[in-house]
């Protein structure tokens, strides 16, 4: 059975035999002769290698047309017709071409296209062997979203343009930042519509434009500054390779496209390669290169693709040919005539899968050529690298490593100069002192240029350091819409770095790109340092508040009350005074509520008193009494030590919720600078106040530097503080010893150095940025800018001696212990007196004297108390003896109406 099949298959191929010659018409432009070239070369590449056509030879029948003469091209195409040709090659012109489908359309005869064709039909005679304009589009989308484009600008030349992105403009969302779609002038000068891109600060540009013209447009980019580092070009153009780059290899700007011909492929510069050599044998007149790589250059898609596709007719007429006869006759233009193989044999070029130049060519199932593979290119200053590739299935795969990618960056900062931008701001960046003019980079220093400095020796690059122009950081302002500062020079791209003391903040890293994070702070508050004291006069009283002071006299009185009461109650405390003959014998109680008063306050002065109880209730008394005060006299001498000894510092405010609290110390924060943004943009109540009240005060309580800043806290003596960041505060305080800082953090973030998006050299210098760090060279960096260099350290020296001289008592810190003395000294005088008064009035009373007599006995008491002894050595006299009855100090002595009855 098997025997049979093989016996009819062979009897049947040598049955249907082709012609010997099979014509196929070429339909070329003049100015196209590389089409027409590769078409002659393919036919006769087929003929020479009898293994694709092993029976028939293949006979070129070109003809010249002009591109916009489609009348022409439809009279050439009857002409070809007529001649007998089996298919028909080009035109590459639109207007030409669809003619020519349409005629080829009518004869069923097949037409074979190397051109981007939007239009290609299903059911139509044509064979396209340019890829399908909807795959190329989606491998445009892939690309972009690998590479994480959130806007663009789409440069087009003609509406085939927008055609060829429109998948791409239909993946981008509504709610993603707008794309911009401009269109090259016919004119030859883009300079102004770059200009506007370059305006818009968009740094993302698809071109799309005919091949010949990527070099201008790209060179006036560059003439007007749009060929930095930063700036990515997407050419749709599938022939970069045979665009001259030369002058943009250096520039560093991404330039990337897609190819589908690898002139890279062994098997592509082989046929190069004969090409070129049978074209010179033939003395043809082609412009070709000098060497193999020049050639490489010249050799287009298009030109590949009429390779290819004379190759793929001529298998496909092979692989019909083994099934059925074919004849190729003349056909006319004016009958209603078809070619009855033209069918079978356009099936067969689309089922027919063979290896071109261009990669395997394969049709889908609608007979569009969707299933190709793109090379990813780049330039690099080797010139166009592959850099991976895409197909349809499996989209963008890069084939370059990330650490080749790095590698090659960091060769292309070795030989640059960026400029870094910054602005003054101790110690981060500051003029030198010097007595000559310095100029450059040397007249600047700071922790900021020798992180630079450092970083510049680990990758190799130089700098120019440029302050800028309005000596800010960084803010958005929301009217202009408009970043001003350090931010604004990196967003037009007149520096490459910034650097200060410039925080990472969410709405900075929007639109500049940051490295890691060189230092580490946060918000916090510089205060005028607290205000000593003069130690206070009565500060012996500081020990025990005032409540405790209250409680004590209060427990004094209620035991000296309780103590005369018990006293009175208690019998044992009755008794008959010595020499006491009276009958009935007279009782005396020594606790009279005098004598309770005199007891406690002795005990608790710890004195004591001659008095004593006796009572076991009184000596109950006593004892807690005695009890009491050794705790609380304990208490009190040990907290006196400290109170008398340490300085007490008056601080109204102790952190920024206290400043929140009040409007007495006005505060504020730096202008447009990241502290003032946290207030703005805080939820926190507190914040939100803070923030309310910093906006409302007049004057401005903003300031335009931290130099400000700190000038205006020493001048507000108390009445101003300034929010500010912790490191910078750090600087403050070690040289201004006036100042300190208030409270604690209120956030943590840190200062990292910022570049233009997209920035290539972010993980290099990152990764310098955590070497140094790993290093220990920022520690040390910070240790001389804060703590040696420019008056550093100051403050230490003043806090060791005022801490070495704190522990002499000054008048001034027990003054108030002599004041009560004296004060008690007087009111005894004063006392005595009203004593004297009040004895003499009550003699002069009881003995019934006259009114004038008052005085003339308070003079004769006086006489005799200021007598002098008479005669030293008589046993002196004392005040019990002077004047015997008359005197009131005979009336002293225990009431008789004490008497117990
Ligand atoms: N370092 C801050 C900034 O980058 C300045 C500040 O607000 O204190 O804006």
């Amino acid at each position: 059975m098997k025997g049979n099949v093989i016996f009819l298959l062979l009897f049947f191929g040598h049955l249907y035999a082709l012609p010997d010659t099979i014509r196929i018409g070429g339909l070329f432009h003049p100015e196209d002769d590389k089409q027409e070239v590769a078409f002659r070369y393919a036919v006769e590449r087929v003929n020479a290698d009898r293994a694709v056509l092993p029976r028939a030879k293949l006979l070129a029948q070109v003809e010249t047309i002009s591109p916009q003469d489609s009348f022409h091209a439809s009279k050439r195409v009857c002409h070809l017709l007529r001649s007998g040709v089996a298919a028909i090659f080009g035109p590459q012109s639109a207007p030409a071409a669809a003619h020519v489908q349409s005629i080829c359309d009518t004869m069923e005869l097949p037409h074979l296209e190397t051109r981007w064709d939007y239009r290609t039909r299903r059911e139509s005679c044509l064979v396209n062997l340019y890829p399908h304009p909807a795959a190329l589009s989606r491998a445009y989308v892939d690309l972009v979203r690998a590479w994480g484009w959130k806007s663009f600008t789409i440069v087009y030349e003609n509406s085939d343009g927008l055609v060829r992105l429109q998948e791409l403009l239909k993946a981008h969302g509504p709610t993603e930042l707008p794309v911009s779609v401009r269109q090259l002038p016919d004119s030859h000068d883009y300079r102004p519509l770059l200009k506007q891109i370059k305006n818009s600060a968009e740094s993302h540009i698809v071109l799309d434009c005919a091949t010949e013209r990527i070099r201008d447009v790209l060179q006036q980019a560059q003439q007007i500054g749009m060929m930095s580092d930063y700036h990515s070009y997407l050419v749709t153009s599938l022939d970069l390779h045979s665009v001259d780059l030369e002058e943009f290899k250096y520039g560093g700007t991404n330039i990337t496209a897609l190819r589908l011909l690898d002139p890279e492929r062994a098997d592509v510069q082989r046929v190069v390669r004969d090409w070129v050599y049978e074209e010179a044998r033939k003395g043809r007149k082609l412009q070709l290169g000098h060497s193999a790589k020049d050639n490489m250059t010249f050799i287009k898609t298009e030109t590949a693709l009429m390779y290819d596709a004379v190759h793929l007719f001529a298998k496909a007429l092979h692989d019909l040919d083994t099934s059925q006869q074919i004849d190729v006759r003349p056909l006319s233009c004016e009958a209603e005539d078809t070619w009855p193989h033209g069918y079978s044999l356009i099936n067969y070029m689309k089922i027919v899968e063979m290896k071109g130049l261009t990669g395997v060519i394969k049709f889908d199932h609608q007979g569009f050529r969707s299933d190709f593979t793109l090379d990813i290119i780049e330039l690099t200053r080797d010139g166009l690298q592959k850099a991976g590739t895409w197909n349809s299935s499996e989209g963008v795969n890069y084939t370059r490593s990330y650490g080749e990618n790095q590698k090659q960056i960091v060769e292309i900062l070795q030989n640059k100069t960026l400029i870094v931008t910054t602005i003054l701001s101790a110690p981060y960046c500051m003029r030198k002192e010097a007595s000559e003019k310095l100029t450059g980079n040397a007249q600047f220093e700071g922790y900021a240029i020798d992180l630079i400095h450092e970083i510049s020796k680990i990758l190799g690059f130089n700098y120019t350091f440029k302050l800028a122009p309005d000596g800010r950081y960084g803010s958005f302002h929301r009217e202009t819409k408009e970043w001003d500062g350090m931010i604004r020079e990196l967003l037009e791209q007149r520096a490459d770095l910034a650097i200060a003391d410039l925080t990472i903040t969410y709405d900075r890293e929007q639109v500049v790109d940051f490295t890691m994070p060189f230092m580490n702070l946060g918000i916090s508050v510089l205060y005028r340092k607290p205000i000593k004291q003069p130690p206070n006069l009565f500060s012996f009283l500081s020990p025990l508040s005032l409540d405790v002071w209250i409680y004590m006299a209060t427990a004094y009185l209620g035991v000296s009350v309780l103590l005369f009461i018990l006293a009175r109650f208690s019998p044992y405390e009755w008794d008959t005074p010595r020499n006491c003959l009276d009958e009935p014998p007279v009782l005396e109680n020594q606790f009279t509520l005098l004598n309770s008063l005199w007891f406690t306050i002795g005990s608790l002065m710890q004195q004591g008193s001659d008095i004593a109880p006796k009572a076991v209730s009184t000596r109950m008394v006593a004892g807690m009494w005695w009890f009491f005060t050794l705790i609380m006299i304990s208490s009190y001498t040990a907290n006196l030590a400290a109170f008398l000894t340490v300085e007490r510092m008056d601080s109204p405010i102790e952190s920024a919720e206290d400043l929140a609290k009040q409007t007495k110390i006005k505060y504020g924060a730096l202008k447009g600078g990241s502290t003032a943004a946290f207030f703005r943009d805080s939820n926190f109540s507190t914040y939100q106040r803070m923030w309310s009240f910093m906006e409302s005060a007049r004057p401005t309580v903003f300031t335009s530097s931290n130099k400000e800043g700190e000038e205006r806290v020493m001048r507000g003596k108390g009445s101003y503080a300034y929010l500010m960041e912790s490191t910078t505060i750090e600087y403050v305080i070690e040289r201004n010893c006036d100042l300190t800082q208030v409270g604690g953090m209120l956030d943590s973030k840190g200062y990292g150095i910022a570049m233009p998006p997209n920035s290539p050299y972010r993980t290099a210098i990152s990764g310098a940025v955590l070497k140094l760090q790993e290093e220990g060279k920022l520690h040390i960096l910070k240790t001389k800018w804060w703590k040696e260099k420019r008056g550093g350290g100051s403050c230490r020296d003043e806090t060791s001696k005022s801490s070495s001289t704190a522990n002499e008592l000054g008048l001034a810190n027990v003054g108030g212990v002599f004041v009560v003395l004296m004060g008690g000294m007087g009111v005894a005088c004063v006392i005595a007196v009203c004593e004297f008064v009040w004895k003499s009035r009550k003699v002069a009373v009881d003995e019934r004297k006259e009114e004038a007599s008052l005085c003339s006995e308070m003079a004769s008491e006086l006489r005799s108390a200021l007598k002098c002894p008479s005669g030293a050595g008589g046993g002196g006299v004392t005040g019990g003896t002077r004047d015997g009855a008359d005197s009131p100090y005979l009336h002293y002595g225990f009431n008789t109406k004490s008497q117990l009855h």
